[in-house]
């Protein structure tokens, strides 16, 4: 299985460090809003990573974070006039239901910035111990020239940034002993969230967090950090001068970041006004639609939202889940159990395309193509299978979708749904208990037709019923 690896600017091959085993750290948002559709996408590819990896036999531990400590936050707070807790708690519980309507897993573990403060200060502390940080006024900084293989991430030169960091120095950054140096450590301000440490009250800089929450986790050395690519630099570059300088070994073997996605081919934010958040996108359309949308390109290809573009989408899961529903339809009118020898060979050649669909996931987690193994599928399915195919042949074909789509992270089986005899021969068993005075077994009934979306009325006329 072949990535691409930011540090190395190639393709390589995975290799874990433990084998049958990945432990994979995706940094998360940055919770003081509903989430964007920008946020989604790593959420969306990253997870599907995730789900090849279970795939193809790896157990993997999968820690995404949650920036709960943020100047975003604290100006959302004072807007609204309560918390910066409530405002970050808040949103994660949002985020948590946009997360399982795109069908994403949860990760492993989910850490909180403000949950693990007590490891970013022993972190801090560690690298003043080394001489790799050095505090002023309460703020402390990292030495980054003493980090020599600084830039190794971005590609960038120590002289280059150097020249252009003087000129971007802040009021209040000129006592940092040299440009290039950043922030581990903060002291509050008026009404901001903070914590006591050796140096002063105060706050833990960004970068700090994930190289402790990784390392909690996940341990000193991992398999693969991600995010979208506008963490590169500074943010991953950052983490890796803390945890290299800090653990004395390398942090990450493969960095993995997924490409930006624009918005009418214009790039998304507030200023503009045609930022997106997945919630509005929800009332529109189906969670799935947008994961489809999402994998239909690869991951490092800048990707555009448009309406036609989701339309496509839409079109393109509809013709699986079609397919899906017409073998089930198969299965169901099926006269003959067995397989025959034909079917059975022809089995062997669908099976070709679940190797294609391999061949394009191990080439650096090749989603459209992908994609276009399982429509290729499809297509054969929708030619081979018949009235009069066995019930095993239909029954393999329709698994064989169903587990590839799964890989994707996309549902296209849907649920069964309760067939209008069954939910009236439910409602006269209700009649019945009710004429017989018992309650209990009529409030059950109601209740379980609920469960399955549907609900009853009582009328004059007798009973009604609809689906929710
Ligand atoms: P933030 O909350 O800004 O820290 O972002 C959380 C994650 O979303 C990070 O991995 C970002 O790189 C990613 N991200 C933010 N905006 C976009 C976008 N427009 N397209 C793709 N990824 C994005
Ligand atoms: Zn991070």
């Amino acid at each position: 299985m072949k990535l691409y690896n930011t540090l190395t600017k190639r393709k390589d091959e995975f290799i874990p460090l433990e084998q049958g085993k990945v432990r994979m750290y995706v940094c998360g948002p940055t919770v003081y809003n509903f989430i964007h559709i920008g946020n989604a996408r790593p959420m969306i590819v990253f997870d599907t990573v995730r789900r090849y990896f279970e795939y193809k036999g790896y157990e993997v531990n999968f820690v995404s974070n949650f920036t709960d400590v943020d100047d975003k936050i604290i100006k959302k707070a004072i807007e609204e006039g309560v918390s910066a807790n409530e405002i970050s708690e808040r949103y994660i519980q949002e985020c948590k239901k946009d997360m399982a309507g795109m069908n994403v897993k949860p990760a492993t573990t989910h850490p909180k910035a403000t949950e693990e403060i007590c490891g970013m200060i022993e972190m801090i502390q560690l690298l003043i111990d080394k001489g790799v940080a050095y505090e002023k006024n309460g703020t402390v900084y990292f030495r980054t020239r003493m980090f020599k293989e600084y830039g190794k991430l971005s590609h960038k030169n120590l002289d280059d940034l150097q020249s252009g960091g003087r000129s971007l120095l802040v009021t209040g950054e000129d006592e940092k002993e040299d440009s290039l140096d950043f922030v581990l450590w903060k002291p509050k301000k008026e009404g901001e969230p903070a914590w006591e440490s050796p140096w002063c009250e105060g706050r833990p800089g960004w970068h700090i967090e994930c190289s402790v929450m990784s390392k909690k986790y996940l341990g000193e050395q991992i398999d693969i950090h991600a995010g979208g690519e506008d963490l590169v630099f500074p943010h991953h570059e950052n983490e890796i001068a803390q945890s290299e300088a800090a653990n004395g070994k390398e942090f990450a073997r493969y960095w993995m970041h997924n490409a930006f996605l624009n918005i009418d081919n214009h790039k998304m934010s507030k200023s503009l006004g045609n930022f997106r958040t997945v919630r509005e996108i929800s009332e529109q359309y189906d969670l799935q639609i947008l994961r489809f949308f999402m994998l239909s390109a690869h991951y490092r290809s800048p990707l555009n939202f448009s309406a036609d573009l989701m339309e496509a989408s839409k079109n393109g899961l509809e013709r699986i889940v079609t397919a899906v529903a017409n073998l089930k339809h198969l299965m169901g009118v099926a006269l003959k159990e067995e397989m025959s020898e034909e079917e059975r060979a022809s089995l062997v050649q669908a099976g070709r395309f679940a190797e294609e669909f391999e061949a394009a996931m191990d080439d650096d987690f090749n989603t459209a193509d992908a994609i276009s193994s399982i429509f290729e599928l499809v297509k054969f399915a929708n030619t081979n299978a018949a009235a009069e195919s066995s019930k095993a042949y239909l029954g393999e074909l329709k698994a064989l979708i169903v587990k590839l789509s799964d890989v994707l992270g996309l549902i296209v089986e849907k649920e069964e749904e309760m067939l209008d005899q069954d939910i009236e021969a439910l409602i006269e068993e209700r009649q019945a208990a009710r004429k017989a005075r018992d309650f209990a077994r009529a409030d059950e009934i109601r209740a379980e037709l609920l469960e399955k979306g549907i609900i009853l009325e009582d009328t004059r006329e007798g009973v009604k019923w609809k689906r929710a």
